[in-house]
């Protein structure tokens, strides 16, 4: 049993996670988070809100997880969001040809289909289940489809991704921020891919949570406001040149970082600052933690610079959990051409600029008389024309132009082609977007099995000087949750079943219900078996109520992971824990120590 085994069957058993549809034998790729696991998941969410919405100012909007197959068309799913699949002849199983590959090519997911048929035969890779052949490769797209409304006339599909919703919704949103670069804009939600043959518990999904944030930026102009703030942030970074020089990953500044162009950007550098404190947060292990740069061939051919965030996993190796790119104007671009929109933001110079250029400049007084009514249509159609391929005199002739989707023909006398100056204000640009990406449910994994510990433990209860904890101190399963992200903030343990402590301990509950702590009051077996059921499932702290507190108004609090225990007066206990859980004061502050 390794670390993974040993968390799911945590997992499991404590009602963090469990397979879907159980009792009809399950499927691949779909997970429950049970009680504790979407607590857990929420508490996640809210710390990423926290950041990206409250901090940031990236507003939250929410759009419908079925999408219109125009979308997909333009945003290039429907035509190439696939993964190569083979299938054995025998057991008609179905895998990831690039996975198979994988001992024999060092960049499997930059094959072809046809390269990576060849591997298969040449290397006669055959069947992981059961020894068969394995038929040719072909591309199988992976967006489940439907169909919207009755007798099944319109495609629709279940998003592969929450952005698509946020482009789409740009002319809106540019409104919304009142016309003004940069502004950025998040989605929490669910997200759909029919992953081939997903074997990796909540590593790979079928339907999973990503929080996506989608920041639009003036592509002139990539240095962020606040950069000053994070210039000497350190991250440990797996650069391209790294990767293809052999190096490991290094500790630098993102100022560095950025100053010798290993990083293409302030905004990028700066939305991998914000990865990182988030990642942080919730507790994935800084050791167990890196910034891996997309290599050229690797990278999608619109991005400027990608980069993942991948944690150390004790079975999977090196994740991908969060996934950080500069996407350039590759998706409104793309969304503008299938939807005839124009998506573009009129941006001001800080100073208006000259300019010289030759214009049509039409003859009001032959025009009028001659179009009446059109006149004023027919001279704008004329003032818009590009004026360069006209200015050779040969040109100097008949115009025919477009007025009311009518053909109008324009003789030469009624314009002239001349040199004139203009004053030009702006510009309109089609803005940049840099995407910070997030896999909610492989970041609950990391923080799962980084959390996870087993620890030998020598007689914690007799330091209390409680003899009812026998055959309890060989060892405890620990949950080194963050108090923020706990399901179970604080537990209210009276020692025993006795009404004048279990009295006492409902008022604490109470109290820290009415804080917005979320309690479990537990009394049922000895104490050390309490202690034990919750440092299994990550309760930071223990309230303990005995015959002291009757006689002195202290209760125990009792810290997770050091096991250290104080004495702390109950009339304060809900201000206290609540303070602890959300980091205003440190354990050695809450109470006077018990020796
Ligand atoms: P991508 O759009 O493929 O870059 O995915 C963005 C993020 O979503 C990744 O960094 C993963 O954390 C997560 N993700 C992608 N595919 C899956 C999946 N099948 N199951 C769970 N999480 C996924």
């Amino acid at each position: 049993m390794d670390i993974y085994d040993s968390v799911i069957e945590l997992a499991k058993r404590r009602g963090f996670l469990w397979n879907s549809f159980e009792i009809y034998g399950g499927t691949a790729g779909f997970y429950d988070y049970g009680p504790l696991g979407a607590m857990l998941k929420r508490r996640i969410e809210n710390i990423w809100r926290d950041i990206y919405v409250i901090n940031e100012g990236y507003y939250e909007i929410e759009v419908p997880t079925i999408g219109i197959e125009d979308v997909f068309v333009a945003s290039g799913h429907v035509g190439g969001f696939s993964d190569p699949l083979t299938e054995c002849g025998k057991c008609h199983e179905s895998f990831r040809a690039d996975h198979l590959v994988e001992d024999f090519a060092s960049n499997p997911d930059t094959l072809t289909r046809d390269e990576l048929s060849i591997i298969i035969k040449e290397n006669n890779i055959r069947c992981p289940d059961c020894g068969g052949e394995l038929g040719g490769v072909y591309e199988f797209n992976l967006m489940f489809s439907t169909s919207i409304g009755p007798g099944s006339k319109r495609i629709g599909y279940l998003r592969p991704e929450t952005a698509q919703g946020m482009f789409v919704d740009f002319p809106r949103l540019l409104r919304f921020y009142r016309e003004k670069l940069p502004f950025g804009v998040t989605q929490i939600g669910k997200a759909y891919r029919n992953e081939i043959s997903p074997r990796q518990g909540i590593i790979r999904l079928r339907e999973f949570t990503q929080a996506e944030a989608e920041i639009f930026v003036d592509p002139r102009d990539k240095s962020h406001p606040r950069f000053d703030s994070i210039r000497d942030y350190t991250l440990s970074l797996y650069s391209d040149h790294n990767q293809s020089s052999g190096q490991d990953q290094v500790g630098m500044s993102l100022g560095n970082a950025v100053d010798q162009g290993i990083i293409a950007h302030q905004f990028l550098a700066y939305a991998l600052a914000m990865t990182h404190q988030f990642l942080m947060r919730v507790g994935v292990s800084p050791e167990r933690l890196r910034f891996r740069q997309h290599m050229k061939d690797e990278m999608a051919h619109y991005a400027i610079d990608c980069w993942d965030a991948e944690i150390l996993s004790d079975r999977f190796g090196w994740v991908e959990i969060v996934g950080i790119a500069d996407r350039t104007d590759y998706d409104l671009n793309a969304h503008s051409r299938v939807s005839k929109t124009d998506l573009s933001v009129y941006v001001e110079y800080d100073e208006p600029r000259i300019v010289e250029k030759v214009a049509v400049k039409p003859d009001m007084g032959k025009i009028g008389p001659a179009f009446k009514g059109k006149a004023k249509a027919v001279m704008d159609a004329l003032k818009s024309l590009d004026a360069v391929n006209l200015s050779n005199p040969s040109s100097n002739k008949m115009i025919s132009i477009q007025v009311d989707g009518e053909q109008v023909d324009i003789p030469p006398d009624m314009y002239k082609v001349q040199q004139v100056t203009e004053t030009i204000h702006g510009e309109n640009i089609v803005p940049h977007v840099i995407e910070p990406s997030f896999g909610i449910d492989r970041i609950i994994y990391a923080v799962l099995e980084h959390a996870f510990r087993e620890e030998e433990v020598q007689g914690e209860d007799e330091m209390r000087g409680k003899d009812d904890v026998k055959g309890e101190d060989e060892g405890r399963i620990v949950l080194g949750l963050k108090s923020e992200v706990a399901p179970v903030q604080a537990a209210v343990l009276p020692l025993l079943t006795r009404k004048e402590l279990i009295g006492p301990a409902r008022d604490i509950e109470s109290a820290l219900k009415k804080k917005g702590v979320m309690v479990a009051y537990d009394d049922s077996g000895t104490i050390g078996r309490r202690y034990r059921r919750n440092d299994e499932i990550g309760t930071p702290y223990s309230i303990t109520v005995d015959y002291d507190t009757l006689e002195d108004g202290t209760v125990t609090i009792r810290d997770r992971d050091s096991m250290k225990q104080v004495r702390s007066p109950i009339d304060t206990i809900a201000d206290t824990v609540h303070d602890l859980v959300y980091n205003h004061t440190r354990f050695e502050d809450a109470g006077t120590p018990i020796e």
